[in-house]
């Protein structure tokens, strides 16, 4: 009998605990540690930032559904890994901390044959001064209860503005120099803009875009060159097009590093420190590793063979310049190093590099978008791991046949650009693959253009809205949810 503990329940440790379960016969152990009660659909978050939907649509209590599924659930947060025990606990462990009810602040060790590691990333507002979500004006979309509280301020001052002379201004995008998920940003102020058409202000309030990103459209991959009907355009052309169309604003090359009551302070590319004022901005923070700890059998501090910043896997973190990357220092497998049995998918791992170019203002500051992990590669790395694990414990020897690389791997990136059923739209891109192969696909900058495409139009909202159904579905893990693909 093995025990697999997978911290997360997030896509990656939701998706892997699925699979594992289903694939699994009962006498094999799955166990899952995580703080949130709710699993959530992040990518709908978008919607309840807008009020288009309510926070409850996109999340449901994992409890009852792990309990019905044979699935073990420890609502906490893990603290410490101890990959080799401890004097007193001979199999390797993580030390949990529960958070809720009559055991929060409650510690326990916690043992596993097989680790999978699905933590994703810390939203660290604190790397920006100012930036706490619901201060200063500013707020956040990246999970339900800040997207709720979001669009209950977005409502607030629509209302004021309605039945005012006043003109507002609306700031989105990246909150920090090396933030990342430009592609939720740009979402959001998609339909920000849409509903502000909605009800009827759009011409009192000013909408700008601030980012990171040297040329619109980077989303942290370098840009795209893309097919978009029967032309080939480049991504930055498509986004720009898109926002001029709209009467959108963009500052790029920023660099937000402190956020006051509605003022943006940023420094850009040029060296300049600048600010941008506004009534309403969201802005994404950094990504950071949660700054676990691991500890070897005699109390040892070996946290770098777990972790740099994320957690390290079978990348080539080998230091070289940009120009000397190779698509081939990507993970494939997910699995550390150190230890053959501890597993990280999804947003948990730690990228070997940027994929954007790095860029430093005159100043020396870094600023460029870090690389992107999207929903889908957080999917199929969870089950690409779990199926390792599986045939692990039903060939009793360790083998890593299941492989996965992000310079492989394609990503469908659909923001909807407004809601409803016959006046919605959606922005489609797909990128094959997403870590571009400069070597393999020297003329069209890293991509395959046969699957490397863009749309507008609303079959990109039904496509977006028939996504967030299947994947709750999916993730309820209703009859058949397996069909359904990562
Ligand atoms: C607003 C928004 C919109 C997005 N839209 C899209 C989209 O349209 N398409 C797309 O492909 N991607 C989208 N993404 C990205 C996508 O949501 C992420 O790639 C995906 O959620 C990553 O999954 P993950 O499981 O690795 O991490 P997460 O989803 O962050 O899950 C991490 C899990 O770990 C848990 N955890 C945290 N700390 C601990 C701890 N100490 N111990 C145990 N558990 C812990 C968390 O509670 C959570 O359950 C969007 C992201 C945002 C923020």
């Amino acid at each position: 009998m093995s025990k697999i503990l997978i911290l997360g329940a997030g896509i990656a440790g939701h998706t892997a605990a699925s699979h594992l379960r289903r694939k699994l016969s009962k006498e094999h152990e799955v166990l899952v540690v995580s703080p949130n009660r709710n699993y959530q659909w992040v990518p709908s978050n978008i919607w309840v930032g807008t009020g288009r939907m309510k926070s409850e649509e996109v999340f449901f209590p994992l409890e009852p559904l792990y309990k019905r599924k044979g699935i073990g659930y420890k609502q906490a947060k893990v603290v410490s890994f101890h990959p080799d025990g401890d004097a007193t606990e001979t199999k390797p462990f993580v030390t949990v901390e529960y958070i809720f009810g009559e055991n929060a602040g409650v510690q326990e060790k916690v043992n596993y044959d097989f680790l999978i590691n699905a933590t994703g990333p810390k939203l660290a507002f604190e790397l920006t001064e100012g930036l706490n979500p619901g201060t200063n004006k500013a707020y956040s979309v990246c999970t339900y209860e800040h997207a709720t509280h979001a669009s209950e301020a977005l409502h607030k001052l629509i209302a004021d503005i309605k039945v005012s002379d006043k003109k507002a201004k609306i700031l989105i995008g990246t909150g920090h120099a090396k933030a990342t998920c430009q592609g939720a940003a740009f979402e959001y102020i998609l339909n920000v803009e849409k509903e502000l058409v909605r009800l009827g202000v759009r011409d009192k309030i000013e909408l700008t875009w601030i980012s990171n990103e040297n040329e619109l459209g980077d989303f942290g991959m370098d840009g795209m060159l893309l097919s978009y009907g029967n032309k080939t355009m480049k991504s930055s052309e498509m986004v720009e097009m898109v926002f001029a169309d709209r009467g959108i604003k963009w500052v790029l090359g920023a660099g937000v590093s402190k956020i006051e009551d509605g003022i943006a302070h940023y420094e850009n590319l040029k060296g300049e420190y600048k600010t941008e004022f506004f009534d309403f901005a969201m802005l994404i923070p950094s990504f950071s590793g949660h700054g676990f700890k691991a500890f070897d059998k005699n109390e040892n501090d070996i946290t770098a063979k777990l972790f740099k910043g994320f957690m390290i896997v079978d990348a080539d973190y080998t230091a070289k310049p940009y120009e000397e990357w190779s698509v081939q220092d990507w993970p494939e497998t997910y699995q550390n190093p150190s230890y053959a049995n501890i597993f990280a998918p999804g947003i948990a791992f730690a990228p070997p590099h940027s994929i954007s170019k790095p860029r430093k203002s005159i100043n020396g500051t870094d600023i460029f978008p870090s690389p992107p992990r999207t929903g889908m590669p957080s999917g199929i790395t969870a089950k690409l791991v779990a199926d390792n694990i599986i045939d692990n414990i039903k060939n009793g020897k360790i083998s890593l046949d299941h492989k996965g690389s992000m310079g492989n791997m394609g990503a469908a990136c659909i923001a909807s650009a407004g809601y409803g059923m016959t006046n919605g739209s959606g922005i489609s891109i797909t990128t094959f693959p997403i870590v571009p192969d400069y070597k393999k696909y020297p003329t069209s900058h890293g991509r395959d253009l046969r699957k490397t495409f863009g749309d507008i139009g609303l079959a990109g909202h039904w496509l977006k809205l028939t996504l967030h159904y299947a994947f709750i579905y999916k993730a309820k893990m209703k009859p058949f949810w397996w069909l359904i693909p990562e």
